[in-house]
């Protein structure tokens, strides 16, 4: 025995979550990955550092790697694995493996060369792309069968393996038929269909990159489907739906009226914070362009933040402003209490301290660190903590006057807060605890040339930094924003994009997250006619 297998893995139709679960984890665990043009190139960023990942799509421009060279790719790469003690080799490919996929081609290939390799089925576009289309493939009392049918096949070839006549019934009988490869074939399988008896009134349809944000669908008949289809430019890859379940589109269309859908966003947040926001973003139909407008960094000093470490039982209240400073505080203390200076290297160093955060998500990282919260305000800013923390002040015994507070931040921060608790009498000690750097030059040029080609419907802004250093970062292409709607999460934010001279299209009435995606779906609410139904 070798210890090499090779794994036939339908990578599903586009959409990357209808990956299955035993193909995502043999993707993780491959030494070498052959992939294709349609087998989602997003997949692939999963595999392992180390990997190979070898793509066998177009080749140039338009040449492909013939099936022959492919079968032999998988063979001398798996035979490689083999003489290196063994491993995983994973052939993704789109869709289902084995529905046109050529997969048993490359399975013959492999036994004939001795090889081991096991299939993973897929999610085959041809059941897959109708259903995000709003189009099931059977149904009671409409459709009781469904034929999966190459359109590749030239049907004005004398000895055609296809059997018109037979489709032409089905169809008649309201049976499904579902075409793969058929574009480039489209008026000539209607025309067939219908010489062969199947009325020209039964309805076809076209889904294009079907389960992708791109996904177009076109509803017709046999009729009209391919002048139709010409005349808006359709082209492949599309999968051809030939009966009447296509007429169920009109009600069962979900897929591009989620709220998002066909919208192009940009989330300016830290990559260490963007991907819950992005995800709801996607989750809601967009398609999300993450510019992390800040990078965190350590600060230019850790001396203030060190020295009040190591007193931390001096201080009456703790307060933190953001996720980042919670991150950044305990990360210092862990190293702090390396060195011996201070007693305890996580939570039970603030036993003698008050804590507030500014937020609910602050709140959350801290519970996450096991320390909950004293006061937590219900607006979230500045001045609002102040007053949370006057009352939890007054709640416990504290005297404000006099009181010690120590706000661990960002080395550049707002000022209202630790002027308001000064003006109450507080003594406090701002100790950086980490600085924010910007993006580089020539992301932020990208940017500016989608934003200018029109290609980014809106840019969220989630704090008032991320507005700065956007605006930093684009330079004179600044104006380019003027082509996107602005999106803000609340009134400080909202203040620094007019101060940079910028309009804001909505601003989130809850300042937090969920409140800003509550907005920009708001805001796009009525849009979305779908094509051609
Ligand atoms: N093994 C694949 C099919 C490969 S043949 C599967 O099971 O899905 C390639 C054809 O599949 C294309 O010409 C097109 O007809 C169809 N196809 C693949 N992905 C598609 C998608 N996202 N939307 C619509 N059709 C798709």
């Amino acid at each position: 025995m070798s210890g090499v297998c090779v794994y036939l893995v339908g990578a599903g139709p586009g959409d990357v979550e209808l990956l299955t679960l035993r193909g995502a984890r043999l993707l993780e665990q491959a030494d070498i990955v052959v992939y294709d043009y349609l087998a989602n190139a997003a997949l692939v960023g999963r595999v392992k550092p180390g990997a190979e990942a070898i793509y066998v799509g177009k080749k140039g421009f338009s040449a492909h790697v013939t099936q022959d060279e492919i079968n032999a790719i998988i063979v001398e790469k798996a035979r490689e694995l083999e003489k290196r003690g063994g491993g995983t080799l994973v052939r993704l490919k789109g869709g289902d493996p084995f529905v046109f996929g050529r997969g048993g081609e490359e399975a013959l290939a492999l036994a004939a060369a001795g090889i081991a390799f096991e299939v993973v089925p897929g999610v085959t576009s041809g059941i897959a792309a109708p259903a995000y289309a709003g189009i099931p493939v059977t149904h009671r009392g409409i459709a009781s069968s469904v034929t999966f049918i190459t359109g590749h096949e030239d049907p004005t070839k004398n000895a055609s393996a296809i059997d018109w006549a037979a489709l032409a019934r089905l169809a008649g009988k309201g049976g499904t038929l579902c075409f793969y490869m058929g574009m480039r074939n489209l008026e000539l399988i209607a025309e067939r269909l219908v010489q062969n008896g199947a009325p020209a009134s039964t309805p076809a349809a076209l889904v294009r990159w079907g389960t992708t944000n791109a996904q177009q669908v076109l509803v017709a008949t046999l009729n009209d489907v391919a002048p139709r289809a010409r005349a808006e430019g359709f082209g492949a890859p599309a999968i051809i739906l030939v009966g009447p379940v296509a007429s169920l589109r009109e009600r069962l269309a979900w897929f591009e009226n989620r709220p998002l859908f066909g919208r192009t966003i940009v989330v300016t947040r830290s990559r260490s914070q963007a991907s819950a926001f992005s995800a709801q973003l996607r989750g809601l139909g967009a398609d999300v362009v993450e510019f992390p407008t800040i990078a965190f960094s350590e600060p230019d000093d850790f001396g203030p933040l060190d020295a009040a470490l190591a007193q931390l039982d001096a201080y009456d209240w703790l307060v933190f402003t953001s996720v980042n400073g919670v991150d950044a505080f305990f990360a210092r203390l862990a190293q702090v209490a390396e060195t011996g200076r201070t007693r305890f290297a996580d939570a039970r160093a603030l036993a003698g301290s008050r804590v507030a955060a500014i937020g609910p998500a602050t709140a959350e990282r801290l519970q996450a660190h096991g320390i909950v919260p004293d006061a937590v305000p219900a607006a979230y800013r500045g001045e609002a903590v102040f007053e949370a923390i006057r009352e939890a002040s007054d709640r416990c015994g504290i005297e404000l006057a006099g009181a010690r507070v120590l706000i661990p931040r960002a080395q550049v921060a707002r000022e209202a807060l630790p002027a308001l608790l000064q003006q109450a009498g507080a003594q406090v000690d701002i100790a950086p605890a980490y600085k924010t750097v910007a993006p580089a030059a020539d992301a932020a040029g990208e940017l500016a040339r989608r934003l200018k080609a029109g290609e980014i419907d809106a840019v969220t802004f989630t704090s008032s930094s991320t507005v700065r250093n956007l605006v930093a970062a684009l330079g004179d292409g600044k104006d380019a924003l003027r082509a996107a709607r602005l999106f803000s999460i609340g009134p400080i934010t909202s203040k620094s994009l007019r101060d940079a001279g910028l309009d804001v299209a909505a601003e989130a009435t809850e300042y937090t997250i969920p409140g800003l995606v509550e907005t920009l779906v708001g805001a796009y609410r009525y849009h979305n006619r779908e094509q051609g139904a």
